[in-house]
């Protein structure tokens, strides 16, 4: 799966690709990144990418021609399997969830674009964009860190990335919250880990796990508990 991201600051996004799992996967050939710096698109002498808002207003607008010409490089490319799907991080897109993730991780290359400032020229979003995404009700200063939140739940969802049960009983793959983990010294500063996840009986394990996810989606996310018992149905 590619990914390419276009933004003022790529800097910004570098040191992610270059880390950790996301390294691993570039390394074996699961993942392609390319970062495309918006402003080399700017035709002018001080190469401007944004201009006051027409009808007045607060703040600036990302202009539409350096974005288009960035974009036009990038869909100029032949994918050949699969599709392409461009993405603008919004406030005001849709809900970014763990299926919307699950959606997009069958595509061959996904394109996001990081706006600034109040945004970007409706007329890219027109043009454009496959799809508006908001990754929470909150107002980030820009998109690359919405991107970046984007793209790291897509990728670790691709085949070959991490290990597929790591993902079955995660919190939001099946509607409820992950059950709590605990891992060496049995006992931490007076506190033990329960007895029946050293028991060694894996259906004991399993029953004290799924009451553990009920519990604690009851508490933080009971919309979620109605609409995993909504489904089921
Ligand atoms: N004027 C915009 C509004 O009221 O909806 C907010 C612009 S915000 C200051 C600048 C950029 O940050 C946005 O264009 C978007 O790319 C990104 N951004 C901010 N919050 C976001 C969120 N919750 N989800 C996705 N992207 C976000």
């Amino acid at each position: 799966m590619k990914f390419t991201v276009l933004s003022l600051f790529p800097e910004i996004l570098q040191a992610y690709f270059e880390s950790s799992i996301m390294a691993k996967a570039i390394e074996r050939g699961i993942v392609d990144v390319e970062l495309v710096n918006i402003r080399d698109f700017a035709a002018d002498r001080h190469r401007t990418c944004d201009d006051a808002p027409y009808g007045g207003g607060p703040g600036m607008v990302m202009k539409a021609e350096p974005l288009a010409a960035a974009l036009d490089s990038v869909v100029s490319e032949v994918v050949n399997t699969g599709g392409r799907r461009t993405v603008f991080p919004t406030p005001s897109g849709r809900l970014f969830t763990q299926q919307v993730a699950q959606r997009l991780a069958v595509e061959e290359h996904l394109v996001l674009i990081c706006g600034r400032y109040e945004g970007i020229d409706q007329r890219i979003i027109d043009l454009y964009v496959d799809e508006e995404l908001s990754i929470g009700d909150y107002v980030l200063s820009s998109g690359e860190i919405a991107s970046l939140a984007i793209i790291d739940a897509v990728y670790r969802l691709v085949d070959g990335v991490i290990r597929g049960e790591s993902l079955i009983e995660e919190s939001h793959s099946a509607g409820l919250l992950e059950y709590p983990h605990y891992t060496r010294p049995e006992v931490f500063r007076g506190l033990k880990v329960p007895d029946v996840l050293l028991s060694g009986h894996h259906a004991e394990i399993e029953r004290w796990r799924a009451e553990r996810m009920r519990e604690k989606t009851m508490a933080v996310r009971p919309d979620l508990l109605a609409e995993s018992e909504r489904t089921s149905d």
